[in-house]
């Protein structure tokens, strides 16, 4: 089996490239996996296939480059119209629990056509969403629109210019045929570019089909791809799996301590959407929030804030102790035993989690050294934000870029309290307060994918204007640039208005 970090298997050394080869290096290991994993599919025939947005940048980190080819041939491989060589396309089989309910999935839109090979070895997922049915569908049309496609577009990639691990965008593509919702829009299929789409929906299912021989060889395919250092340690079976679990915990403590960190709200945290690289993975009905609360949802169908913004972390411990339940054949003789191990697991999830919060949160206020009562300082300053209603990522900006005196547009004394206590605890820090707000800049963004941004960016798009898309996706490659010019991208949207998002779209 080939692994992540093993030497490339066929070095496209330059002499034998002629100028225009894209630079295709595909694997299919997934599908070298017991069939139980996978079915093989193709895509829909879409009548007027026609590329929107292509990645170069992407493109150039992976490997290719497609300046030789025409929009035309670029639309039918972005498509599923046409395959790029050593293509094997395959729709991939999870279960999940949505919204806390067990069902049976499987991309029901979605084709893996395989695993690119970058020239630095590296592996990465290439799938196309919205690429028509396959035997995972259901009820559904397999198909997606162009709206939601170019919104996972550019919140995946403001994800990857802060720095957040996430799946990556590579190409959209409208299809030509229309998708039926509450109105015919406009069919559409994204590339989309994982480290892989093992999810601990994947496990779930596996464990369900009660086939142990299967569940081993995943679990071994996940660890020689996603944590060979594992795999090179040499450990007993059990202690192997074990600790594989408790990676995949540890990923995700500091995957959500990031989203906590710029206030984003995934807004369907269903174990499906639980990538086991520890990637950002499934851009639905999510969103950055403006003003901080902690209850914040966007999602139209999240009613009970199951996945709110403060629940995050909660879920993700939820999420994890199913993964663990789908691992307990690999974990111990005796599932009792088992079940022992996994929960001090999740118990150090916790734990994990609240060093990484906290961790975070202090380098936003400009604290290295750890000190006691630090996170009831943070604590102080987020009731604050909560009360007062302020913008979550502009209130950070502030305090990393206002003066030391003057330092605040907010002048209630509760605030001005705050901030006494803060510059106090910085001046127990070994450095300035300049040297400390430079530090501070370097963590909180000054550009976040504003909602009413991202709303403006589709709804001209829809009417082939792409001018405010491409402005937006210019301005989320650097977050952390305080420029002028960009200043209209750092405004919150109508104070009061309720953003609603939508999944399944
Ligand atoms: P999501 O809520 O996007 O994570 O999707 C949950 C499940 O529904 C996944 O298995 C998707 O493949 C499937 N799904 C979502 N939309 C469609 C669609 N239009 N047609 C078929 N399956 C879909
Ligand atoms: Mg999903």
């Amino acid at each position: 089996m080939d692994r992540e970090n093993s030497p490339a298997r066929s070095d496209s050394s330059p002499e034998n490239e002629t100028p225009h080869e894209v630079g295709w290096r595909f694997d299919n290991s997934y599908a070298r996996l017991p069939e139980l994993l996978y079915s093989r599919a193709t895509a829909l025939r879409f009548p007027g296939p026609r590329l929107i947005r292509l990645n170069s940048s992407l493109a150039d980190d992976l490997g290719l480059d497609f300046r030789g080819m025409d929009e035309t041939s670029l639309a039918r491989i972005f498509s599923g119209q046409e395959l790029p060589p050593g293509a094997e396309p395959i729709a991939q089989a999870y279960a999940g629990h949505q919204f806390g309910g067990f069902t049976m999935l499987g991309d029901g839109r979605a084709l893996l056509l395989g695993e690119q090979l970058a020239r630095d070895g590296r592996r990465f997922d290439i799938q196309l969403k919205g690429s028509g049915p396959t035997p995972y569908s259901r009820r559904g049309d397999g198909l997606a629109a162009l709206g939601p496609m170019l919104r996972e577009y550019i919140i995946s990639e403001a994800m990857h210019g802060l720095g957040i691990p996430t799946t990556r965008s590579l190409a959209v593509v409208t299809t030509g045929a229309p998708v039926y919702r509450e109105r015919t829009l406009r069919g559409a299929v994204l590339t989309r570019v994982a480290a892989s789409h093992i999810r601990v929906g994947t496990f779930q299912f596996v464990a369900a089909r009660r086939d142990e021989s299967a569940l081993r060889q995943l679990a071994d395919y996940t660890i020689a791809r996603h944590f060979p250092e594992i795999e090179q340690a040499g450990l007993p079976v059990e202690a192997k799996y074990l600790e594989f679990f408790n990676e995949v915990c540890r990923r995700q403590a500091r995957l959500v301590s990031r989203w906590q960190m710029v206030g984003f709200v995934h807004g369907v945290m269903n174990t499906d959407n639980v990538s086991l690289a520890g990637e950002t993975i499934d851009y639905g009905p999510c969103a950055f929030m403006d003003s901080y609360h902690a209850h914040t949802v966007f999602s139209s169908i999240d009613e009970q804030g199951r996945y709110s913004y403060g629940n995050q972390p909660a879920i993700a411990q939820w999420n994890l102790a199913r993964f663990a339940e789908s691992l307990i054949p690999l974990l111990a003789a005796q599932p009792e035993a088992a079940v022992e191990i996994a929960k001090e697991s999740l118990h150090q999830f916790a734990a994990d989690y609240q060093e990484e919060w906290l961790a975070g949160m202090r380098a936003k206020l400009g604290l290295t050294t750890p000190r006691e009562g630090d996170r009831e300082l943070v604590s102080l300053l987020l009731e604050w934000m909560q009360d007062s209603a302020v913008d979550f990522t502009n209130t950070f900006d502030d305090l990393s870029t206002r003066g030391e005196f003057v330092a605040s547009p907010y002048h209630d004394s509760r605030f001005q309290g705050w901030l006494t206590s803060w510059r106090k605890r910085i001046g127990l820090e070994q450095r300035v307060f300049e040297e400390a707000q430079a530090m501070m800049r370097q963590v909180n963004p000054a550009l976040i994918p504003r909602n009413h941004r991202v709303e403006e960016a589709l709804a001209a798009a829809e009417s082939d204007d792409l001018r405010p898309f491409n402005e937006l996706l210019v301005a989320l490659r650097l977050p952390f640039e305080r420029t002028e010019s960009l200043a209209r991208f750092r405004e919150p949207g109508p104070a009061g208005a309720c953003y609603r998002t939508f999944c399944g779209t």
